[in-house]
């Protein structure tokens, strides 16, 4: 990058901007970048304190296409030299270009409104995305405390059903033994009616033998009754 205007403390990046937008300051700015920097033509044309003059494109409405000279620091306490370079075009060249600048301004701001939308809708995805991830983790983290409330449970019901079982089993042996209980009553009650009738027959026998004997007493004393009178 030639540059002889002496001090190039911010030219550097300056150049960077003119070629990508020209002389934004002054004129309209320039709808393609720069072929050649502002500061790299020749026969180098000093501006009023001696620097080189930097060289822009216009693209005003009324000298659009022409070249013109400024001071490199106009808008940094620069001088106010200005020139033109190139003669006046003709109007079908004029128009020709102020159509091409607008249709180049049109595509660059329907580009801009085209990437500003894609890059929106990619943030919007990213940002779907991410609730769409954490909503699945939080899911995911609910799923794995049903799982495990569930495994409980059964583990729970799994105890309850063998407690039933032993309990059932319990109930079965109790009832056996009332079984065998009640039997062995019942044995004994049999018994004891047995017992009843035996002690019934005795007494009858007891009452006859008694009977028995009081009537020998009778016959006895009688018999002794004629020798006593
Ligand atoms: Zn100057």
């Amino acid at each position: 990058m030639a540059s002889s205007s002496g001090s190039g403390r911010s030219l550097g990046t300056q150049e960077l901007r003119w070629r990508r937008h020209g002389d934004s300051h002054g004129d309209s700015s320039s709808p393609i970048p720069y072929r050649e920097g502002p500061l790299e033509y020749t026969p180098v044309v000093l501006c009023k304190y001696g620097a080189k003059a930097a060289r822009f494109i216009s693209w005003s409405d009324l000298n659009t296409g022409l070249r013109y000279l400024k001071c490199a620091r106009a808008h940094d306490g620069g001088c106010d030299f200005y020139n033109w370079v190139d003669p006046p075009n003709s109007s079908f060249k004029k128009q020709l270009l102020l159509d091409l600048r607008d249709a180049v301004k049109y595509w660059k701001h329907a580009t801009g409104v085209a990437e500003q939308s894609l890059k929106d809708a990619r943030m919007e995805t990213t940002r779907l995305l991410e609730g769409a991830t954490r909503e699945n983790q939080r899911l995911q983290l609910q799923l794995e405390g049903t799982t495990r409330e569930n495994q409980r449970l059964q583990l729970e019901l799994e105890g309850a059903v063998r407690y039933n079982e032993d309990r059932g089993a319990m109930f079965v042996a109790a009832r056996r033994d009332v079984a065998i209980m009640q039997a062995e009553l019942q044995l004994g009650a049999e018994s004891r009616v047995e017992l009843e009738v035996r002690i019934g027959t005795l007494e009858k026998e007891r009452k006859l033998l008694f009977g028995a004997l009081f009537v020998c007493v009778g016959l006895v004393a009688a018999s002794w009754m004629p020798w006593i009178m």
